[in-house]
């Protein structure tokens, strides 16, 4: 717990001797005092801050976690709605990445960025990848919808810099474009002042998306345009801005942008982006030219009455390059799905690049929604963030935060609650955990009307019980905690373009139980398959049904309760693992020199 301790100290109450009134903890002095109960805040490292109660005659010298304030389930606020300490990452800057020789603009066009747009992956891809390039010594802009539910506190120097008009459905929207920095990258909100992107969440406003989103597309190019900016690369990801590159090649390209190249990276083939030829004509473009089959209509529909458009495929005809996110996700996409066939045309600039995470933001050793921090060489953190998640969601806790024998596995699944995460496979999941006698938490929102009612009703029937909590909520900053306090992270997708849970999970010591299958095959090992023992880094099963789960989170159960020395060797080894971008991003910069003017 040394980094728990290791910080300096604020005081809470006046009354308290004025020995603790110092700047650093007087460790010395504490230990040979025999105090009744104060409360004071220790700001450790990074300027996390905890309450911490020294009990009469509490020992701080060997501090054990008995003395921070723990949470409890009847708290008025969760302990993950708490104020937390601004955290700024952008100051975090690891020091050993070079610069690349060639330097870029590269401006990203995205639905979603973490952590003030952040629904899924897509959101930390986006700020991960663009976080890495600028470490690389290139210009980065990220591009997004002006959406009402952003939190405008999270974004540094949010300034209106530009107002102008940009086209939709014959007339021409007066559209504000607002510059600000969030996690050390530039970003550039895109606000129409219609009725586009209005509503509590990212998704799901009560407006037409398909058509708010061509607006968006268009309305970055217009952007561009009006103030003449020419980066190098514009980098689209997903349906929602797909349509660019259509608007690129055949309007824009014809003004006045002549430079940029375009990189679509799709991050999931099954949202397409369907699309009548009138939705399309809304943006400017004549629907019915982008009706063929070498270019973006849905083969499925080609000769029907009405045919339809994938803004997806048109992305994929019309970028220069196109991405997906893992090399395994890549193999299948070529093998399956109604979209292999473009893909197999355009074979020669499609290419699979694993996702990495950010290690800044994802970093135990400094997240400040950890109630201790910890690392590969000394993860005793670990355990106290356990107890205090378990205190806090009303799970039996071991006697003491070391008590050694507490051998009861904390497994988590954070997800969108969604068909593709293997939903039958998470139910089953939960009742295994129970029966295996560990514990299991849940946190997830699911999107359909259907799938919520059914988890609400396992949540109020299970978090009852003393084994398993199921919470049908967003919360960036409980997802950290679980991450850290986990044992084992459960990730059963039907298929899984890549997953950033396995990887988050790894990070924060949480040994990965996952289908194989996509991203997920890419970045775990089981441990014990044999010819590739040394590779193993956690806990594999093929099938998609319940006894296939069962023989992988069982093996995973055995190890954790019956091989503590192992155990502790594979959260040391997944805790080393590099699954940064700072690995990966190169390869994206390769893309990107390859196909620039
Ligand atoms: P996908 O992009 O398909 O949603 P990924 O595994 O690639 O799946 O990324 C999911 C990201 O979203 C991770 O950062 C995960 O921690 C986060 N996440 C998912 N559900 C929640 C939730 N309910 N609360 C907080 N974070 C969540």
């Amino acid at each position: 717990m040394e980094c728990a301790i290791g910080g300096k100290l604020k005081l809470l109450s006046p009354s308290i001797p004025s020995f603790l009134n110092s700047r650093r903890l007087p460790w010395d002095q504490l230990r040979n005092k025999r105090l009744t109960t104060y409360k004071f805040q220790i700001q450790a490292q990074n300027c996390f801050s905890l309450e911490v109660e020294v009990e009469k005659g509490g020992n701080l010298g060997n501090f054990n976690g008995e003395s921070l304030v723990w949470p409890s389930p009847s708290d008025e606020i969760p302990f993950w709605n708490k104020e937390f300490p601004c955290w700024d990452v952008s100051s975090d800057i690891p020091v050993e990445v070079n610069k690349d020789a060639q330097l870029l603009h590269i401006i990203h066009v995205t639905a979603e960025m973490a952590p003030i747009a952040k629904v899924g992956g897509l959101g930390d891809v986006v700020t991960g990848l663009a976080r890495a390039c600028l470490l690389r010594g290139h210009t980065v802009d990220v591009m997004l919808p002006f959406y009402e539910c952003i939190i405008k506190e999270q974004i540094s120097d949010l300034t209106l810099i530009t107002s102008y008009n940009s086209y939709h459905d014959g007339s021409w929207i007066p559209t504000n474009a607002y510059r600000g920095v969030v996690s050390g990258v530039a970003i550039i909100l895109i606000q129409p002042t219609n009725h586009f992107f209005k509503g509590r969440n990212v998704y799901g406003g009560s407006y037409n998306e398909l058509e708010a989103y061509l607006f968006f597309s268009r309305a970055c190019l217009e952007w561009m345009q009006v103030t003449g900016t020419q980066p190098d690369i514009i980098h689209v990801h997903e349906w929602q801005t797909g349509a660019l590159p259509l608007l690129y090649w055949d309007m824009y390209h014809s003004l006045s942008l002549k430079k940029p190249r375009i990189v679509l990276t799709i991050h999931n083939m099954e949202h397409f982006g369907e699309c009548s030829k009138e939705q399309l004509d809304k943006c400017g473009l004549e629907g019915s030219i982008y009706a063929s089959i070498d270019k973006a209509v849905d083969d499925r529909t080609l000769g029907h009455n009405p045919e339809r458009l994938s803004l997806l495929k048109g992305g994929i005809v019309y970028s220069n390059a196109v991405v997906t996110v893992s090399p395994s996700y890549l193999k299948e996409t070529l093998c399956s799905g109604w979209l292999s066939s473009a893909l197999i045309k355009h074979r020669d600039k499609y290419i699979g690049i694993l996702n990495g995470i950010d290690n800044t933001i994802w970093n135990p050793a400094s997240d400040v929604f950890l109630p201790a921090k910890f690392h590969a060489q000394n993860f005793e953190g670990k355990k106290l963030c356990k107890y205090y998640v378990q205190k806090g969601l009303g799970l039996p806790t071991g006697a003491h935060v070391t008590d050694m024998t507490h051998k009861v596995p904390l497994v988590v699944c954070i997800t969108r609650l969604v068909a593709q995460k293997g939903l039958h496979l998470i139910v089953h999941a939960i009742k295994r955990v129970e029966e295996l006698g560990g514990q299991m938490i849940v946190l997830g929102k699911a999107p359909d009307a259907k799938v919520e009612r059914e988890f609400e009703g396992l949540a109020n029937s299970y978090n009852q019980g003393c084994s398993i909590r199921i919470l049908l909520i967003y919360s960036e900053e409980l997802s950290h905690m679980l991450y850290a306090a986990a044992d084992m992270v459960l990730v059963p997708s039907m298929y899984e373009p890549c997953g950033l849970s396995q990887m988050i999970g790894m990070r924060y010591g949480a040994v990965p139980v996952v289908r194989k299958t996509g991203g997920l095959a890419d970045t775990v090992f089981d441990m014990d398959d044999q010819p590739n023992h040394e590779m193993g880094n956690g806990f594999v099963f093929e099938g998609i049904d319940e006894a296939s789960l069962n023989w992988a989170l069982d093996r995973a159960f055995l190890y954790f309760v019956d091989k503590p020395d192992k155990w502790k060797s594979i959260v040391r080894k997944v805790m080393e693992l590099d699954n940064s971008w700072n690995n990966t991003a190169g390869k994206y910069v390769e893309v990107y020199n390859a196909i620039r003017s």
